[in-house]
């Protein structure tokens, strides 16, 4: 099966060869005409069971196929004679099969597939364990290139369980070693290494990807007929920053011919990345700027009254914003304002104020949540925070709706969905959802001669220079304090001999009156088809908690006389209403959960938050889930299991119990785990590529003055028709629309 591809990626000069290929592209694809929006269903070799897989990783065609980067290279590029392989060595040989055989050992109950391989310096052994398939495949004089170790057996040197490809009478007669390693694809060179999936092996993934790459650069096929990749980047831009242009980069990521060709082409692709975003953030930012809002002049006295009936006072941090916000409402240019905050941090008292503000001039205002019970949660809490102002609030979710015109309505996506229109909306409140367009904003409003303020809340902590380059657009508001009096959440790392000792603390606090969280990494256990219980079994791997199965052994066993209820993203919208509201209403002592109760939901009196399988999960993630507790009087605490022993995990789960600042984690997230975790890859569709990037200091400044030197020649794009296609992919993608 590996002896398909013998198209050499640059020199296509003798490709054909001897072994018989197919002068056009390789065997996989023969016969096929395949662009980049293929989808998959149609690549030969990739049945049902794969298909599934690769959609798993968001890869539908030929193009994210191609766009799947492999993370790492395993380097077999040390290409000896067989008469030069020294023991300990990682070394690559090519050679012919002159026997080969499958024995067992009865002692070791092991399958031993045992192969003699000459090259004319001489001989090696070769040994394979536990793969008698093999010799479905090698046969005496097959010509193979072996990559693998040179080990010590009881008599001789053997070459030890080598990744093997065959090769073609042309190559194995080829004098030079550098010659023939343009044509493998497994072995004898920097192999592509991809990022694990269950099922999907970076073998298999090379296999399929091959093919595309070859037909992509093979000039025989004409225009129509192959992929043809056209570069975005503009060609001065290529030039001036020295990047790797395309066709050559996608060749270089996935089968580089050294090291240092590999980092050029991964650069290539960060800064396009990059400069996707910042061109994104920057052109929305000069959309903004030609558009105008209706004023609100700051009521000083309107605040004043509206702080003397609060319960408590304001932190700095929230007087600070808040100022921050009404003054950017006095203005005729719309405000763009993201308030960060932790959870807890206060946010939706200050989101209110501008509410009041904007009602109290006579306009409306909108405040849209992600999920109905959020929504119904600001609804009750605005409700209770502007009752002495005389104003109308109301809701709008998929399934209430309040009568009659509102001066602050609160709402789900409904709100847009329903193609709600206002004739007055001069402000609207996003929490949690980051992004709404100019477009979006422009379309809520009926009078369309200006478009509505916006503050973007949010209690994701993100690092300064992510938040720069994605937020690019937006003018920031920080609440880095939490209000005084909180009591501190005592957080620990509970050891496997005191999960008993912490479950009786539970039904203590229980039968105080309290409630607890425990959150498990998955829904349900995944060890349950056999081979995965083997493999399991196999390399000890620890037990991945899952809701359902946490479910059934704390009702039944460990709690039966509590009230245990379970939440998960699998169950129906209603359903999960259902659950939380129960929740709220005491009605569940205990709610096992995935990490759907991240976002938002208010329970004062849950003062335990159990979280198993702390490894799996971020430290900012993690602080949001203790963020559920620890919202009244009563001590709370925050107990992290976790069954493994990786110094890493002890790090950062130290990290979490000496720190309380979820900017500070943030940061230290992302040195740890990179990017991705922090902002949460589904939310943001950016590729994982750009990610990492967004840690490059000066890759960032690069990109951000390279987008605004374009725009500042060509604001709309107009020359650049690629790349304003690939914006235009990128905001469908984000949901900047
Ligand atoms: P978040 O930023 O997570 O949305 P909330 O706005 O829900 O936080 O506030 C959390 C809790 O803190 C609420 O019960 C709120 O009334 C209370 N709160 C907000 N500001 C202060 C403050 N300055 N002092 C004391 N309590 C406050
Ligand atoms: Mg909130």
């Amino acid at each position: 099966m590996i002896n398909l591809i013998r198209i050499r990626p640059r020199s296509l000069t003798d490709r054909t060869g001897a072994c018989g290929a197919s002068n056009r592209s390789s065997t996989l694809l023969e016969g096929t005409t395949m662009n980049f929006s293929t989808p998959i269903e149609e690549i030969p070799k990739v049945g049902p069971q794969y298909q599934k897989k690769l959609k798993k990783l968001g890869i539908k065609n030929v193009k994210d196929l191609l766009f799947h980067f492999p993370h790492r290279y395993e380097d077999f590029s040390n290409f000896v004679p067989i008469s030069k392989a020294r023991l300990g060595e990682t070394i690559s040989v090519k050679g012919k099969i002159l026997s080969i055989e499958n024995t067992r050992t009865w002692k070791k109950r092991m399958n031993l597939t045992q192969a003699i391989v000459e090259d004319g310096s001489g001989a090696i052994k070769v040994i394979w364990f536990n793969q008698p398939f093999l010799t479905n495949t090698l046969k005496n004089g097959t010509l193979v290139s072996l990559s693998g170790k040179v080990a010590l057996g009881k008599k001789e040197t053997y070459l030890s369980s080598p990744i093997y490809e065959k090769i073609s009478p042309a190559d194995f007669n080829r004098e030079s070693f550098q010659e023939i390693n343009g044509n493998l694809t497994h072995t004898g060179r920097l192999v592509p290494v991809y990022p694990e999936t269950e099922g999907l092996s970076s073998r298999w993934l090379r296999y399929i990807i091959r093919p595309f790459l070859v037909q992509l650069s093979d000039p025989s096929l004409d225009e129509k007929e192959k992929n043809k990749i056209s570069e975005p980047l503009p060609e001065k831009i290529i030039k001036k920053h020295q990047l790797m242009p395309i066709e050559q980069a996608l060749w270089q990521i996935h089968f580089p011919d050294s090291m240092k060709s590999a980092k050029k082409a991964r650069e290539r692709f960060s800064f396009e990345s990059l400069i996707t975003i910042q061109l994104t953030v920057l052109r929305e930012k000069l959309r903004l700027a030609k558009e105008k809002a209706i004023k609100i002049p700051l009521n000083l006295d309107l605040i004043k009254e509206f702080l003397k009936k609060l319960p408590f006072k304001l932190t700095d941090s929230q007087k600070k914003s808040s100022w921050q916000i009404l003054k950017d409402m006095e203005k005729e240019r719309p405000m763009n304002r993201l308030l960060e905050g932790d959870v807890g941090s206060g946010k939706t008292v200050v989101a209110a104020m501008a509410g009041l503000s904007a009602a109290k001039a006579g306009y409306q205002a909108v405040l849209m949540a992600p999920t109905e019970i959020l929504a119904k949660q600001h609804f009750k809490t605005f409700k209770g925070l502007v009752k002495n102002f005389n104003l109308k609030i109301g809701l709008l979710t998929g399934e209430t709706k309040t009568k009659g015109k509102a001066d602050i309505l609160i709402g789900t996506h409904a709100l847009i969905q329903e193609g709600v229109k206002f004739q007055k909306l001069a402000l609207v409140i996003l929490d949690e959802q980051h992004r709404f367009g100019v477009e979006q904003r422009a379309k809520l409003c009926q009078n369309s001669s200006t478009i509505p303020h916006l503050l973007s809340m949010t209690a994701t902590p993100i690092p300064r220079t992510m938040a720069l380059t994605i937020y690019g657009d937006l003018d920031l508001s920080l609440l880095d304090e939490l209000p005084k009096g909180r009591k501190k959440i005592i957080t620990s790392v509970v050891p496997p001999e005191k999960r008993k000792a912490a479950y009786g603390f539970i039904r203590k606090q229980v039968k105080e009156g309290r409630q607890v969280f425990v959150i498990c990494p998955r829904i349900e256990s995944a060890t349950k088809t056999s081979s995965e219980k083997k493999r399991k079994d196999f390399f000890g791997w620890a037990e991945v908690k899952a809701v359902k199965e946490e479910h059934e052994k704390l009702s039944k066993i460990i709690f039966p006389d509590l009230k245990i209820g379970q939440l998960h993203g699998k169950m129906k919208p209603d359903e999960k209403e259902k659950i939380m509201k129960n929740f709220k209403n005491k009605k569940i002592d205990l709610l096992v959960s995935t990490s759907v109760v991240e976002v938002g939901i208010d329970v004062p009196n849950a003062t335990v938050m159990m979280i198993e399988g702390a490894e799996r999960f971020g430290l900012s993630q993690l602080h949001q889930f203790r963020g559920r507790v620890g919202r009244s009087e009563y001590q709370s605490f925050c107990f992290l299991f976790t069954s493994s022993s990786a110094k890493k995990t002890h790090q950062r789960l130290k990290a979490l119990i000496s720190s309380e600042n979820g900017f500070a984690l943030a940061e230290k997230d992302l040195e740890i785990r990179g990017p991705g975790e922090i902002l949460g890859k589904s939310q943001w569709g950016v590729p994982d590529l750009a990610m990492d990037s967004l840690k490059d200091v000066f890759l960032l400044e690069k990109t951000k003055k390279t987008a605004k030197e374009l725009l500042e020649e060509d604001p709309e794009l107009k020359k650049y028709p690629l790349l304003r296609e690939k914006l235009k992919n990128f905001r469908q993608k984000v949901h900047l629309e």
